[in-house]
């Protein structure tokens, strides 16, 4: 058995999007699961749409995701030399021949066939050219393509996603492979260079299952060893329908930028039109993945990209992740987010650590973190009026109460059992619930509505900045008992 080797091979023409990294993750899974290769090959062909910027996009997406390649990347543009000679070697062994007709002759046909009976396929009339009238055209530099001569019968495959597949050949047209000027079509790039570079499995979407066919034809015709292929579902927003820009970010870098980690990325990718089967825990670590994934698993139906799962994927990772693996990221957005410095953050290590351990669990993402943590990290807090208005409805009550805390709190030791016995007490002499405590205290020291458990809150500001929040509460209370 030969180890298997795969490729991810995008056209430059556009930043990674979610579908092309998923093509790349499940090529790479299958690498790693089956001690394989993973290989990486740009189609730069098309020159016109093909960008440097764009490579690099892909470059930079797929080291986000960790999805290395395993040997020197293959840009399919300095390969036309060999797709010629490959071109060149069916024309020598028979299985293509020199078409002379110009695009005018065909367009012209192609309308009248249209308008009789419908499609238009390539009559084959250069084919009956003999040898020496082709030669005295080429001679004579009239320009010519070169066509693949479709045999008889149907061409089929048994693909790992999608079971028997065939097309009868005769819906086939006799289908170009060099162009006049010399340079390959696709389907004779794509043949040419998957032989070259030994590919074993060709995994790729289902947008190319009428590609098929023809690159079967051109292996048989050439002699070459008959890859596998598997043909992977499109992936659909939630509404239904393909993927695409109205249904928010498509690029992987825009959820970089959002705070998804990559082995929340990875994990959810891996879903889309895969499953371990059975009952699983859906939240899976990329060695977890690696040693799952098998092409028994892949789904042949679309598949759909949920941004809330997506979201709540990465609120799984951020709890399970190592905390030295989560701090350097979260000191690096709170410091781009202008709150701290990374050197402010690093130096009061042990600190952080308890404020992440506190906001990962309430958090989908890492900027969720960035703004939770901002009570915990500025010297002062705004107050959300919606939060403010309903915890301070009553100004004068409120007021009293957080006097009353103050008060208590500032003669206690700064530790989470005593904070809250000496609390507890508090509300039991006011002959209210310890709850009913917490709603104004937690706009007074956080400015929000919403925050981790109040004994936390208070250990991880300490004393000071806890003191001086309920003080700055008590003079806005006092403006606001003014106006009301
Ligand atoms: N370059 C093609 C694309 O981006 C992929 C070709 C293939 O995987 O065979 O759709």
């Amino acid at each position: 058995m030969t180890t298997p080797r795969l490729r991810f091979a995008p056209s430059p023409t556009g930043y990674l999007h979610v579908g092309g990294a998923r093509t790349a993750l499940f090529n790479w899974l299958y690498a790693r699961r089956h001690g394989g290769q993973f290989l990486l090959r740009v189609e730069d062909t098309d020159k016109a749409r093909s960008t440097d910027e764009s490579t690099r996009a892909i470059f930079e997406g797929l080291e986000w995701l960790g999805l290395m390649w395993d040997e020197p990347v293959v840009y399919q543009g300095a390969n036309v030399e060999r797709h010629r000679a490959d071109a060149e070697r069916l024309l020598a062994s028979g299985h293509a021949y020199r078409c002379f007709c110009t695009a005018a002759d065909l367009d012209f046909r192609r309308k009248v066939a249209e308008a009789n009976e419908g499609a238009f396929k390539y009559d084959r009339r250069c084919d009956q050219l003999d040898r020496d009238e082709v030669a005295r055209r080429v001679a004579a530099g009239e320009p010519s393509v070169v066509r693949f001569r479709v045999p008889e019968g149907n061409t089929g495959w048994t693909d790992l996603v999608h079971d028997s597949i065939s097309f009868p050949n005769k819906d086939i047209e006799d289908f170009v492979i060099l162009r006049s000027d010399g340079t390959p079509i696709y389907n004779m790039a794509v043949t040419s260079d998957d032989i070259a570079m030994h590919i074993t499995l060709v995994m790729r979407g289902d947008d190319h299952i009428s590609n098929t066919p023809k690159q079967i034809m051109l292996y048989e015709a050439l002699g070459a060893p008959m890859p596998q292929f598997a043909h992977l579902p499109m992936i659909h927003g939630s509404d239904g329908k393909k993927l695409s820009k109205r249904h928010g970010a498509t690029a992987v870098a825009d959820w970089q930028h959002e705070g998804i980690l990559p082995q929340a990325m990875v994990n959810f990718l891996a879903l889309l039109g895969w499953s371990p089967g059975g009952e699983f825990d859906e939240v899976m670590s990329i060695d977890e993945l690696i040693a799952k994934f098998d092409a028994a698993g892949l789904r042949k139906t679309a598949a759909v990209f949920d941004t809330k799962k997506l979201e709540w994927m990465n609120g799984q990772h951020l709890v399970r992740m190592a905390l030295d693996e989560l701090a350097p990221l979260a000191r690096r957005k709170i410091a781009a987010a202008g709150l701290a410095t990374e050197s402010d953050l690093e130096q009061r290590g042990a600190w952080f650590n308890t404020l992440l351990e506190l906001l990962r669990v309430r958090a989908r993402t890492v900027d969720d973190i960035v703004r939770q943590a901002k009570p915990f990290l500025v010297a002062s807090v705004e107050y959300d009026e919606h939060a403010a208005a309903k915890a301070w409805k009553d100004a004068a009550d409120a007021r009293a109460l957080l006097v009353a805390v103050r008060d208590t709190l500032a003669g206690v030791a700064w530790e989470a059992t005593a904070l809250e016995t000496a609390l507890k007490a508090l509300a039991e002499t006011r002959g209210i619930g310890a709850g009913k405590l917490f709603g104004p205290m937690r706009v007074a020291l956080t400015g929000e509505a919403n925050s981790p458990g109040m004994f936390d809150v208070l250990v991880v500001l300490g004393r000071d900045l806890t003191l001086a929040r309920l003080a700055a509460a008590i003079v806005d209370l006092d403006r606001r008992t003014g106006v009301t």
